[in-house]
């Protein structure tokens, strides 16, 4: 059976059943991108592992995982104005970070061209927020395009990188969780690689690349210029396209995924309203939204998240005199979560309560399934890590979690980390919370991947105003949470062997004096640590170091190394339970009559749990089966 990578760099046409990101790896084949650029973060990083699985005969394009999402953008830019047709790639709130670069972008004459993949994420799967990055789409002047599915995001890439490189500007295709994610069949078009062309083409002529003072307004009018012909390309492109029902009296606008859950709830429809489903969502249509908006009495706006295109459509309408009905978002609800058929159902219904039969409006009871928490892996390191810090602390002491695996230590039983904004936020914040603050002691959370994307100015920022903190720093040697993506402290990047950059090393360079280190697992010496820590002013850090061991355990798999062992209950146990009740690894599984045991195929093994049991009742296997695993301390 052919490998992924194979099929993708296939030069004959063909179908294959793929999701999104793939399709997207190969339309970059397609458009002859030469630079990708991201910083992982889900609902993207499957485009990464598409693109690595490329044959290198296919002349793949060269890809990095950037420090973080600002410098993936910038490095992006760097290869465009080189003359190279470039991508970066990363999840909704990333956009954040790139955003001091990003709001530049529209400004610069990008030679090459540079398509910008944003995976928004409606329902906040698995970010801490639902931003709509359409608005900052707005505030740059960079045209965006949505496809609905995997078969639309492949087509709209190679459009968007071919009308980035004919405008030399950036143009954004935007993602939702769904389109990455969802598998469907794709036709894909034939492809011959092209003569790679080396040639650095950079040139202050195509400029000016300085945006100082009065050179700023003839960029600003550049780029609105631009932005001005991309509308009526939009209003000629066939991604914005009208469903015709033959329904003069209603009519839907919308976009992406939620056009697929219309179609869905509109099955059995007798009715259906008109659709006019725009791919290009901004800058608007405006002549095929006007037409539009003349052939119907009532029009509804059906869109994820924001009112963005309602207030557009809107304004148009009543610039134009135009009659017509224009209902938009209704009520909260309507600005919140994923558009599935079902809350389209909902929304609908609450739009045109005739349309619908209310039993279908309803749709299927949204809380059906059983709810799954998100929980620490078996023998995770940073378990081990809150259990011990939990006993040093007071229930006064403040704890303020960053963002990766340990940001699941918020939840019960370890409930460390009481407050969480983005990435690498939690020095500064901590830093804020001690300020008058003689009471109530701070400790803060960081993981070693973040520690390297957005940490390190917050560091800074203590060494240099001498605030009075506890940063524990638990450093597990990758990016865990988005899969395993390799760090600069790893000493391997996306393309081998690079060198490391330790994180120890880092904080004596920033000037940090007072650091502790420990393996996560030693339970009783990181507690200790943390009481001495806690005791002394100023700036401490401790490094809680252990391997993650979701990695270590696959990698130790796939080297047929690994042999499933796990720890046994003694008959000493008192059923008292603290195993599940305080360190709540989800091996530990109790039944009826309350005796305790470690699942088969759960437990990996490492004992981190052993020191949990007052009564020493948790056994440890007879050879560890995870190296990396110290059963006590
Ligand atoms: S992936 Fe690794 S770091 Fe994340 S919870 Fe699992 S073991 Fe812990
Ligand atoms: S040894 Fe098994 S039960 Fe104990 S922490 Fe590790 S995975 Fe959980």
């Amino acid at each position: 059976m052919k490998k992924l990578g194979e099929i993708l760099a296939s030069h004959q046409p063909f179908s294959e059943i793929v999701i999104g990101n793939a399709a997207i790896a190969r339309a970059m084949l397609e458009a002859g991108v030469r630079v990708v650029t991201s910083y992982p973060g889900s609902p993207t990083p499957e485009i990464a592992e598409a693109l690595n699985a490329l044959p290198k005969e296919s002349q793949p394009p060269y890809f990095e995982f950037s420090v973080n999402e600002k410098v993936a953008t910038e490095v992006a830019v760097g290869a465009s104005v080189n003359g190279h047709l470039s991508c970066t790639f990363f999840k909704s709130v990333g956009l954040n970070v790139a955003a001091d670069t990003f709001v530049q972008l529209g400004l610069m004459e990008l030679i090459g061209g540079m398509v910008i993949l944003l995976g928004d994420d409606p329902g906040a799967n698995s970010s801490q927020n639902e931003q709509d990055n359409r608005h900052y789409a707005r505030l740059a002047y960079i045209p965006v395009f949505e496809p609905a599915n995997a078969q639309e995001a492949y087509e709209m890439f190679k459009e968007a990188a071919a009308l980035s490189q004919k405008r030399r500007m950036p143009v954004i295709v935007r993602l939702t969780t769904h389109v990455c994610h969802a598998k469907a069949k794709v036709r894909f078009q034939g492809w011959q690689p092209r003569p790679l062309d080396n040639t650095p083409r950079f040139d202050v002529k195509n400029g000016p690349y300085i945006p100082i003072s009065a050179s700023v307004f003839p960029l600003k009018r550049r780029a609105l210029e631009k932005l001005s012909d991309v509308a009526a390309y939009a209003d000629a492109s066939s991604f914005n396209a009208m469903t015709d029902f033959q329904n003069g009296r209603r009519g839907v606008i919308t976009m992406g995924a939620p056009f697929l859950s219309l179609m869905d709830a509109l099955e059995d429809v007798t009715a259906k309203p008109d659709i006019l489903k725009l791919g290009i969502i901004h800058p608007l249509a405006k002549e095929k939204t006007l037409a539009f908006l003349r052939q119907h009495e009532e029009v509804k706006i059906l869109e994820e998240l924001d009112d963005v295109l309602e207030r557009e459509i809107k304004a148009l309408a009543f610039e134009h005199g135009l009659p017509v009905r224009i209902i938009g978002k209704k009520d909260i609800d309507d600005w919140l979560g994923e558009y599935t058929p079902d809350k389209v159902a909902q929304v609908l219904y609450k739009t045109w309560p005739d349309l619908l039969a209310k039993d279908e409006a309803k749709g299927a009871p949204v809380a059906s399934r059983a709810p799954r928490p998100p929980q620490l892996c078996p023998g995770c390191g940073h378990r081990s890590a809150f259990y011990a810090v939990k006993q040093a602390l007071k229930e006064s002491d403040i704890t303020v979690a960053d963002i990766g695996c340990h940001t699941l230590g918020f939840l019960p039983p370890h409930q460390m980390g009481q407050i969480l904004l983005c990435m690498g936020h939690s020095s500064a914040t901590a830093s804020g919370l001690s300020l008058f603050n003689q009471e109530r002691r701070v400790v803060a959370f960081l993981g070693d991947s973040t520690f390297f994307h957005a940490g390190i100015p917050g560091i800074i920022n203590a060494v240099f105003n001498r605030h009075n903190l506890l940063l524990i720093i638990m450093e597990n040697g990758t990016t865990a949470m988005t899969g395993h993506q390799d760090h600069p402290g790893v000493g391997k990047n996306a393309n081998g062997a690079t060198d490391a950059i330790p994180l120890r090393r880092v904080l004596d360079a920033l000037g940090v004096t007072n650091i502790r280190e420990v393996d996560a697992y030693q339970q009783s010496k990181l507690r200790s640590l943390v009481e001495e820590a806690l005791l002394e002013s100023g700036f401490k850090v401790i490094i809680a170091k252990h391997p993650c061991m979701l990695k270590l355990t696959k990698e130790m798999r796939r080297r047929g190394q690994f042999r499933g062992r796990r720890v046994t209950i003694a008959p000493t146990c008192d059923q008292q339970h603290a195993c599940i009740a305080a360190f709540a690894c989800p091996t530990f599984q109790r039944t009826a009559d309350r005796q305790v045991s470690a699942h088969q195929d759960l437990c990996i093994g490492d004992g981190s749990c052993l020191q949990t049991c007052p009564t020493h009742a948790i056994l440890a296997p007879s050879d560890s089966a995870a190296k990396g695993g110290a059963s006590h301390d």
